[in-house]
């Protein structure tokens, strides 16, 4: 047998997502951990897989995406935010946002390089950056309000600052950047040659007529940053992993020689269904009303349990405090309330790399009315 004599990431295991939902599986318990849809996506769009499967769409992409999808894309991004991008040059399909922001993390992170994130993060940000050499530096946010502290931030800065990682609206806490957020960030980076990696997945899911502030609106962030989207989110699909990049055309053409090498291609018959689908954007600019529903019920729902609910911005998720019913830290209450209650949540604690528990666990409300109703039920019960 070959012994293994190192590991490059000895102290991560399964990702919480895929732990939470393999015991919610286990248990039967209501999943409402990780982030996906249980309802399913416009029957056009699926039939539209099928018709240009059938058509013979069935071999290899251009290695930068179909043009007609990065054209649509090029669109969307003017329409929403403004700013231009060369749809051919600028903008490369995926296959989803992990594999946007790991192709991001290897085409300019070199060891020793040093990348500021935002805690709670999103899981794959600190090992991906590990695995090219880079240093991690955190702020942490915390509840009940997850504000940033930009004179702390800009402490963290030194001349080793390659690049600094925002998620906006912040999976888990669903808090999004303001005004006035954007402009410390500008005074951080102006004059530097710190990179911005974007993560946006979430842009479409923004709730009480907010506005989505993304960095792409800001000429001087533009110039430095990779935006990364996702059409998971944005059309109910996180399991056909497809999604975007867009940067300007310098970084674009570094980023494109490791994603030759990375996945070379994303799958034709989807790229060619989505080219088609995103023409009419009806299709996806009602999503902040769709999810704003979803989550109205399920704050309302739980408004008269025991549960205390944070404010929730965007995002499929609603955090939720659980200080007056158990004193246990959030990752044993998580269990304990997808074994014996049959609800499945994440503890924000997994988004920091000290284990920060504040009692805060995270509730995803893509889900069916009846599926909300259930959970709503169950917790109810404490
Ligand atoms: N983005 C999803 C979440 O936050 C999970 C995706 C995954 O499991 N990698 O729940």
């Amino acid at each position: 047998m070959i012994l293994l004599t190192s590991s490059k990431l000895p102290t991560v295991g399964m990702t919480i997502f895929s732990q939470m939902s393999q015991l919610a599986m286990q248990h039967n318990a209501i999943n409402l951990s990780q982030g996906f849809p249980d309802f399913m996506p416009d029957a056009q769009l699926l039939n539209s897989v099928d018709h240009f499967i059938q058509k013979g769409f069935n071999q290899y992409a251009p290695l930068g995406g179909i043009l007609s999808l990065k054209e649509e894309v090029a669109i969307k991004i003017e329409n929403s935010h403004q700013a231009i991008y060369h749809p051919d040059a600028e903008i490369t399909i995926t296959a989803g946002g992990t594999q946007a922001i790991f192709t991001t993390l290897a085409t300019f992170i070199s060891k020793g390089d040093e990348v500021i994130i935002f805690e709670p993060a999103y899981d794959c940000y600190e090992p991906s950056v590990e695995l090219f050499g880079g240093i991690v530096k955190r702020f942490q946010m915390k509840a009940p309000n997850y504000e940033i502290d930009w004179s702390e931030v800009k402490n963290l800065v030194s001349e080793k600052t390659k690049m600094i990682i925002l998620n906006n609206p912040n999976n888990p806490s669903g808090k999004i950047l303001t005004e006035n957020d954007v402009q410390s960030l500008i005074q951080i980076v102006k004059d530097s040659n710190i990179l911005i990696l974007s993560d946006e997945v979430y842009e479409n899911i923004v709730f009480d007529g907010k506005k989505h502030l993304s960095l792409c609106q800001y000429l001087e962030l533009k110039e430095r940053t990779m935006i990364v989207a996702s059409f998971g989110k944005l059309f109910h699909i996180t399991g056909w992993k497809v999604g975007y990049c867009a940067a300007p055309k310098e970084m674009m053409a570094e980023f494109r020689k490791v994603h030759q090498f990375n996945v070379f291609c994303v799958n034709t018959p989807i790229q060619m269904a989505l080219a088609e689908y995103m023409k009419d954007e009806e299709h996806y600019l009602h999503l902040n009303s769709f999810f704003q529903e979803k989550r109205d019920f399920l704050r309302q729902g739980l408004a008269s349990t025991s549960f205390e609910l944070l404010s929730c911005e965007g995002t499929y998720f609603q955090a939720v405090t659980y200080q007056n019913i158990s004193g246990k830290d959030d990752f044993e209450f998580a269990k304990d309330l997808t074994i014996n209650h049959k609800v499945a949540s994440v503890p924000f604690s997994a988004f920091y790399k000290d284990h920060l528990n504040e009692n805060v666990i995270r509730l995803c409300f893509a889900k069916k009315q009846e599926t909300l109703e259930r959970a709503i039920e169950n917790l109810a019960k404490l």
